[in-house]
């Protein structure tokens, strides 16, 4: 039997009724980007992550740049980010026209590492943009220190982040702002793109609602106060979200049962590293977006489970320090081995809610069969 690495259709089809009745409304209104859906999806993820603001966009990589851009970042500007993320990440600090300089990864959060930045602040640095990966928050009060100490923003890539909290506080407004991405694969998905700005502060709020609608005030149309964007959320995708939103919490528990499952059945196994979760002063909590392994031969792993129908998704094959759009830059190989290292070993396990007991226990038997008999 096939396990994919995801699927998003059996969540969806449970909560087709609800969502049935949301696009019935939209169709009445015959208001389909920016609408009152979109806002009434808004006004529930403030109440959700206690944002004073949530700004719809049409996905996170473009709310990552229009966040930047709001911020004030622009060309002769440095922004420093991790070299293990996804593209986005860098690609938005290059679309505003300043420069991502690179970090290495703490080798068991992957998210950037603290003794890096410290190294990589210039006088052109203007922000810091952690990137929340897979399970657990960056190191914020660490981050949060630094930034403070050299007057820089820290701008958070919490596209992946939904659901994790910072001593009571909501990925993304741990710092200045942050974002969220509503991607069909992320831990509450749309049914194509869409994404979110999430801030608390009043102004950079404001020129986010700006630069989304071209530069106009919202509600003043043809006035346009600077060159903007035009980045909209669709009401269809903001009702899919509304009617998925009720059922997060529960999904992300059942995500946490199976990652436990996965660490039960892999635990024996010496050529497997389980998901590690740091231990912080801080309170935070784990949420399984990605259930992400670290293991031996991984390529032939992937082709082993791939011949017997079971999907993965190596995140991230390659670093960026090293990509060609960014080669300028003059980074070499071998300058961030954390990250490097990382791109041969990691691979992401099929996990959603709607994946049952049994997948979980037949793709760990796959696994540990591939290593025991030395496949
Ligand atoms: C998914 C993701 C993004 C981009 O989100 P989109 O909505 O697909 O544009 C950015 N950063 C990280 C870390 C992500 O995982």
């Amino acid at each position: 039997m096939a396990i994919s690495f995801f699927s998003g259709a059996a969540s969806f089809k449970r909560q087709w009724a609800l969502i049935e009745e949301e696009l019935d409304k939209i169709f009445e209104s015959g208001q389909f980007t920016n609408g009152p859906t979109v806002k009434k999806f808004e006004q529930a993820m403030e109440a959700y992550t206690g944002a004073k603001h949530c700004i719809a966009v049409g996905n996170a990589t473009d709310a990552l740049i229009i966040m930047l851009k709001a911020a004030g970042i622009g060309p002769g500007d440095e922004v420093i980010v991790p070299c293990f993320t996804f593209f986005a990440s860098a690609s938005s600090v290059g679309h505003v026209g300043a420069t991502p300089v690179f970090c290495d990864i703490d080798p068991v959060t992957y998210s950037i590492s603290i003794e890096d930045i410290e190294r990589k602040i210039t006088e052109r640095t203007k922000a810091i943009m952690p990137v929340h990966l897979f399970t657990q928050l960056a190191d914020m009060k660490e981050i949060q220190r630094i930034a403070d100490k050299h007057g820089l923003l820290v701008l958070e890539d919490s596209a992946e982040a939904i659901g994790m909290f910072h001593d009571g506080v909501h990925a993304g407004l741990i710092g200045h702002a942050g974002v969220i991405s509503f991607f069909p694969t992320k831990t509450l998905g749309a049914i194509g793109d869409a994404g979110l700005i999430v801030t608390n502060d009043d102004l950079l709020a404001q020129r986010v609602r700006r630069l989304r609608i071209h530069g106009q005030d919202e509600g003043v149309p043809y006035v346009y106060h600077e060159v903007g964007y035009n980045s909209r959320m669709d009401d269809i995708q903001a009702a899919v979200l509304l009617s998925r939103l009720p059922y997060l919490s529960q999904e992300i528990a059942k995500r946490a049962h199976l990652a436990a499952l996965y660490s039960k059945h892999l635990a024996a196994n010496q050529h497997v590293q389980t998901p590690a979760i740091k231990e912080r002063q801080d309170t935070t909590n784990p949420v399984y977006y990605v259930y992400l392994i670290e293991c031996d031969r991984r390529n032939e792993l992937v082709q082993y489970l791939t011949d017997n129908g079971i999907g993965t998704e190596v995140y991230y094959p390659l670093t960026l320090h090293t990509q060609p759009c960014f080669e300028s830059l003059g980074y070499q190989e071998g300058s961030m081995p954390h990250a490097e290292l990382a791109c041969t070993r990691t691979v992401g396990l099929p996990l959603y809610p709607d994946l049952s007991e049994e997948d979980v226990a037949a793709v760990s038997e796959a696994i540990n069969k591939f290593y025991e008999g030395g496949v």
